[in-house]
């Protein structure tokens, strides 16, 4: 099949509803929840949406507003620069990594259920392999994507699930970071919660695997997804390009998905 005909098919599929378009993104807005970091480093401050002019004597015919927020925001992308372990490597940041890596299959690695019974729960090996089992082999070039159900939580305070001993939201066991970085070979690791790393991760060996190891092996993140309840395990493409934004860390961004 040539390149034309592939993509004249896949439009004619769109248009049909034989491929629909489901948006993974949260909306961004001043209450989207933000991650929390100890009280001794610099916090991320909340969104904030100022007004230009609304049809007013500040611009009489046009509405416009300007924002202002941290590159981690709501739902957004997570470049290997952000990680002390991804800084030397070329191409690293939202402005120079090749736009190829955007897009990739999903798989999607459903434990709600799991979580559902321990918020803490961690994606292993194992979990990944009996998944493999079930689905197939994760390909080369992939996102994985932790269908935890997370952001069913509406409620800010449950989404952030914050104790007296710091959050409890589900993550990575470190082991399954390099497994997914290197054997697999996956663009990057995708969750529903604030960040890619479970609430309890500063606990860990090493500390936020998801970022350190994950970044350390060129490989990105996204955090704050939601409707992969509306994904296959297998099938989807995902599209998430973030801001071109010149040596950006990540940024906010909207994740599309084709699901057949
Ligand atoms: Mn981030």
């Amino acid at each position: 099949m040539s390149g034309v005909d592939i993509l004249t098919s896949l439009t004619a599929a769109m248009a049909s509803g034989t491929i629909k378009v489901v948006d993974l993104t949260q909306p961004l807005e001043p209450k989207t929840p933000v991650l929390q970091l100890p009280p001794e480093y610099v916090q991320n401050p909340p969104f904030e949406l100022h007004n230009l002019s609304e049809y007013d004597e500040r611009g009489p015919a046009w509405y416009w507003n300007w924002f202002k927020c941290g590159e981690h925001t709501g739902t957004h992308f997570d470049a290997p620069i952000h990680f002390v372990t991804g800084k030397d490597y070329e191409n690293n940041a939202t402005d120079t990594i090749p736009v190829e890596k955007f897009i990739g299959p999903a798989c999607v690695l459903d434990a709600v259920a799991e979580v559902e019974k321990d918020p803490d729960f961690l994606i292993t090996i194992e979990f990944v392999e009996e998944w493999e089992k079930q689905n197939g082999r994760i390909p080369a070039g992939a996102w994985v994507l932790f269908r935890s159900g997370w952001s069913k939580r509406l409620d800010p305070e449950e989404f952030q699930n914050m104790k007296e001993d710091g959050a409890h939201t589900p993550g990575w066991h470190p082991d399954v970071i390099p497994f997914l970085a290197e054997q697999r070979d996956v663009l990057g690791a995708g969750v529903e919660t604030v960040g890619t790393d479970a609430g309890q991760a500063f606990g860990f060996d090493p500390a936020f695997p998801c970022h350190v190891l994950m970044h350390g092996a060129n490989k990105f993140g996204l955090a704050s997804l939601t409707n992969l309840d509306q994904l296959p395990a297998t099938g989807a493409i995902v599209i998430a390009p973030p801001l071109k934004i010149v040596r950006g860390s990540g940024s906010p961004l909207r994740v599309l998905a084709l699901v057949p």
